[in-house]
């Protein structure tokens, strides 16, 4: 699965600011500036079940600007995130 459809995914169970999508860095998800944001910004354009496959490319784009760098990259047998250079074990 893309990180995109993971984020879809997310946003489709209306999980909670806390959870981590899957596939992005639970560590650096934490902080106001990356999956915050993003949450603040999925809550405010109010994207529901009937509306979220138009919204698509726009999920994209917020994601490259607020989640670009926390997904996790697959590096040998860990997954690792750029940004804070964080390895796991799991996805
Ligand atoms: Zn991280």
């Amino acid at each position: 699965m893309s990180a995109l459809s993971n984020l879809i995914d997310y946003i489709k169970q209306g999980k909670k600011r806390e959870e981590v999508p899957h596939g992005y860095c639970p560590n650096c998800w934490g902080r106001l500036e990356y999956g915050g944001q993003f949450y603040k910004a999925v809550r405010k354009k109010e994207i529901d079940l009937n509306n979220i496959e138009e919204h698509k490319g726009w999920i994209q784009a917020l994601a490259s600007q607020y989640l670009y760098g926390i997904d996790l990259k697959k590096k040998g047998t860990e997954w690792e995130c750029k940004q804070c250079s964080t390895k796991y074990e799991h996805e």
